[in-house]
């Protein structure tokens, strides 16, 4: 799978009279895991839907590849998004849960078996195939999320907080398998998180949010070490 970049230029977006967004500059490599850190309603999730094409943006330039993809509809964008709630089909089986992107896609039953077997494998989810997101723990329902997101074969994968609703113990767990299947597929990635820990140990590279604004961009250790302001030194600084 070919490795893309990701760019967001001079980005900004108001919900009515507010703006949630302030001329965001990112600019992220091809096949890195990409941690975007803030605190509640600083515009992490906006962003990341704005990415996926669910937001518009009212100014600036949103590029894939090189290429501005402000008007490409989310369908045709090649982006895959894990929610943080999950919104698994609660009536569907594991398996039609990952399937459905697939059979959406009208693809050969043959090849979507094949895909969703691979997918599921990937996430050790093979033996949950015929159960309910109900019959699931909440680790193993992010996993469906996971494979339902990833069976698509997506260019950018786009995770908002998908590990908070898990318990601590789980979530150091779960973040390890993240990244090493990242590894595996070498996909770019953007994590949202606002636990400070879960970027530092994860990222190949961060940026940090506040109402909007971009405060800092660079890898874990250099936030650490140089942090640009008091907002960056404190957010970054107090692990959890
Ligand atoms: P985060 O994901 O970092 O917690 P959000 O992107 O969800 O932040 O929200 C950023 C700001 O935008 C918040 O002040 C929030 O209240 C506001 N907001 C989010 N979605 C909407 C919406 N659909 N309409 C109006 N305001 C919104
Ligand atoms: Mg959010």
């Amino acid at each position: 799978m070919k490795k893309v970049s990701v760019e967001c230029r001079n980005i900004r977006l108001s919900y009515g009279k507010t703006e949630v967004l302030k001329d965001v500059n990112i600019n992220i490599e091809p096949g890195e895991f990409f941690a975007l850190l803030g605190p509640s309603g600083s515009g992490k999730s906006t962003l990341l839907r704005l990415i996926a094409g669910f937001n518009r943006h009212n100014a600036g330039q949103l590029l894939v590849d090189g290429k501005d993809i402000s008007t490409t509809p989310p369908w045709d964008r090649n982006i895959g998004m894990v929610f943080q709630n999950y919104a698994l089909w609660p009536h569907m089986t594991v398996w039609d849960n990952v399937a459905f992107g697939l059979v959406e896609r009208k693809l050969p039953r043959a090849e979507i078996r094949a895909k969703v077997e691979a997918a599921l494998d990937l996430v050790g989810l093979s033996q949950y195939a015929k159960r309910r997101p109900n019959q699931l723990s909440g680790g193993q329902q992010q996993r469906v999320a996971l494979a339902r997101t990833i069976v698509i074969e997506p260019q950018v994968l786009l995770l908002d907080e998908p590990l908070s609703n898990l318990d601590k113990k789980l979530r150091v767990q779960m973040r390890q398998d993240l990244l090493s299947l990242q590894r595996r597929l070498g996909i770019t990635t953007i994590f949202v998180t606002h636990d400070q820990e879960e970027a530092m140990t994860t990222a190949d590279r961060m940026a940090v949010l506040d109402h909007g604004v971009v405060q800092q961009i660079g890898a874990p250790s250099t936030l650490f070490d140089y942090p640009v302001n008091r907002f960056v030194a404190n957010f970054v600084g107090t692990m959890n």
